[in-house]
């Protein structure tokens, strides 16, 4: 290493640790280290009740989790396991209560879905978790949407290429605020349904879903190890189907607030 170069680097460590420095708070996890370019912040969803912020690690979907829901996608529900997959947790938009927040609609499409969904939010993590201690690592539900461009879901999957860009995009995971599970108990039954300008389009009981949530975990952290901060969007029911500019979505899983969006 050139002499220079020490030199800059020494320089960089001394800024770096005087930043930290300044900005280290009490209860902040981020004590020391190096100085982070870009100052981004963590992604996080409020908690009903608490001011504490729920961070989000990653944001993990079940794919064709309802046995109607798998059929209107052309496959067989029986012979399914659940599979997985990610979006980035920069595509987290959150809804609070009470409002009707703007969604906008996103580049490409032409074919543009919802898809109402339970979400399952993880406060401990572990790997290959028995089902029945998974409800364990959850702290709390709420409900959201898989937002999904159909089109090019469907056009990727025919080439069988990734669904990335049908299902990983800006604000294409919408979230209400997390009800912790000793304010809900754990969701396993109830209604949960979608309506597009007040008309249903998604109705369904939590109970129709082919594997729970304590089997999504079980069998999601065969693939992965699960860490705090992790959420699961446990599918959607049946009857998705299209939004366009100016439509109001609104969507209700029992015991969460209704999450309410309008396509911009
Ligand atoms: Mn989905």
């Amino acid at each position: 290493m050139s002499a220079s170069r020490r030199q800059f680097l020494n320089a960089g460590a001394a800024v770096g640790a005087a930043t930290v420095a300044a900005c280290a708070s009490p209860g902040s996890s981020v004590a020391s280290g190096p100085k982070l370019m870009f100052g981004q912040s963590p992604v996080t969803v409020p908690i009903v009740g608490r001011d504490e912020q729920f961070q989000v690690r990653r944001i993990y979907c079940v794919g064709r989790n309802y046995a109607a829901h798998a059929r209107e996608m052309g496959s067989d529900p029986t012979r399914e396991p659940p599979f997985f997959f990610q979006k980035p947790t920069d595509a987290i938009q959150v809804v609070p209560p009470g409002v009707t927040v703007d969604h906008p609609y996103p580049p490409i499409t032409k074919n543009y879905h919802y898809e109402i969904e339970l979400v399952a939010c993880l406060a401990k993590g572990g790997r290959n978790v028995a089902a029945d201690k998974a409800l364990e690592m959850v702290y709390g539900y709420a409900a959201g949407l898989d937002m999904t461009r159909r089109d090019l879901q469907r056009a990727m999957g025919d080439q069988k290429k990734p669904w990335e860009v049908g299902k990983s995009f800006d604000k294409s995971a919408v979230i209400t605020h997390i009800h912790p599970a000793t304010m809900t108990g754990h969701l396993a039954k109830g209604a949960i349904w979608l309506k597009v300008n007040g008309n249903v389009k998604q109705n369904a009981n939590l109970n129709q879903m082919t594997w729970n949530v304590a089997e999504q975990i079980a069998n999601l952290s065969t693939f992965y190890e699960l860490f705090p901060g992790d959420i699961i969007y446990s599918g959607t029911p049946e009857n998705v189907g299209p939004v366009v500019r100016g439509d109001v979505m609104t969507g209700h899983v029992d015991g969460i607030y209704d999450l309410s969006v309008k396509v911009v």
